[in-house]
């Protein structure tokens, strides 16, 4: 009953937020029909895309990486953290670290991996699964985030939301500082410049892909787009349809490890393209279509039996 109460009034929240923000009727199909034909057109050309996004991002140094299943991708970041003698990775919220179970197989080869976005981070504590693609602790009431804390930080129990969130904080802040390598994912990847863009709403994702000496993206090989003026109407999209906000507190474009004249930034940057049956998803044409998602998580906020059980 709590789990179906917080889902409930979770939901309805971000339908509300969502719905103040695309109130425009018409302007909302303009966009979705937009954004519907450059996932299209990037979808149509994903093969050639895919190249010239490894070819730019060679050339500004960005190591790439091909992993067909799950295992060959921790695989691969297991031996980037091995090369480094690395034992402790911050995690930018990324969901295909979720789908590959990444922090499991670091675990069992004893490397500790931090989540940093703060639902994440509050789910990893408490040993659970994130219920929701953008709010992954959206379950948890904030009596059951102050037992959490209290029982594994130390921290004074508390239903102060802001207390709680300055707890995280300041635990994270030892862990960007002394992690060996930072891990995020990617919301689009452009094929002409070799950029990858990153939207968050905490700082954790610019922390964690700045900090730390060695940064790992990992995003699946549908998220490249052709051309950088592709993003301005996905990103007009993504935060209003996610989360009911117009814009992120941060929209990162990193486009590749630090640079000489540069005082910040990791020294070494890697991407892993993982493919884990989407391959297979675009050879289908009914299938294809599912590729073009940009992870908004508005259609869980819709649905009947999400909103009963969770996911
Ligand atoms: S998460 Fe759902 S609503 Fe958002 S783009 Fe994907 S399918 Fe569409």
């Amino acid at each position: 009953k709590p789990l179906r109460k917080s889902l409930r009034t979770a939901m309805d929240m971000l339908m509300t937020k969502r719905k103040a923000v695309l109130s425009d009727e018409e302007e909302l199909q303009m966009l979705r029909t937009l954004c519907e034909h450059i996932r299209q057109r990037s979808l149509a050309r994903l093969p050639e895309l895919l190249e010239q996004l490894e070819e730019n991002l060679t050339k500004r140094g960005v190591r790439v990486h091909w992993a067909e299943t799950p295992e060959q991708a921790c695989q691969i970041i297991y031996g980037i953290i091995e090369t480094h003698k690395g034992s402790l990775m911050v995690k930018g919220k990324s969901m295909v670290s979720e789908e590959i179970e990444l922090n499991h197989y670091l675990q069992e080869r004893d490397i500790r991996a931090v989540e940093s976005d703060l639902g994440e981070f509050i789910v990893q504590m408490a040993g659970e699964k994130p219920t929701h693609i953008v709010m992954p602790a959206i379950h948890k009431t904030k009596e059951q985030v102050s037992e959490l804390f209290h029982q594994h930080l130390g921290t004074e129990e508390t239903g102060d939301v802001d207390k709680l969130t300055g707890f995280a904080r300041q635990a994270l802040r030892d862990v960007y500082r002394t992690a060996d390598i930072g891990l995020s994912g990617v919301n689009f990847a452009v094929a002409e410049t070799g950029t990858l863009c990153l939207v968050e709403n905490e700082g954790n994702g610019r922390l964690s892909t700045t900090v730390p000496p060695v940064h790992i993206a990992i995003t699946g090989i549908e998220k490249v787009v052709a051309k950088l003026s592709d993003i301005p109407p996905l990103y007009s999209l993504l935060p209003r349809s996610a989360i009911g906000q117009n814009i992120t507190t941060y929209f990162n474009m990193i486009t590749g490890p630090r640079r000489s004249d540069e005082l910040d930034g990791p020294q070494e940057m890697h991407l892993v393209l993982l493919d884990n049956g989407r391959s297979q998803a675009y050879g289908e044409e009914q299938m294809r279509r599912t590729l073009q998602c940009i992870r908004c998580g508005a259609c869980m906020n819709h649905c009947p039996v999400y909103t009963r059980i969770g996911g």
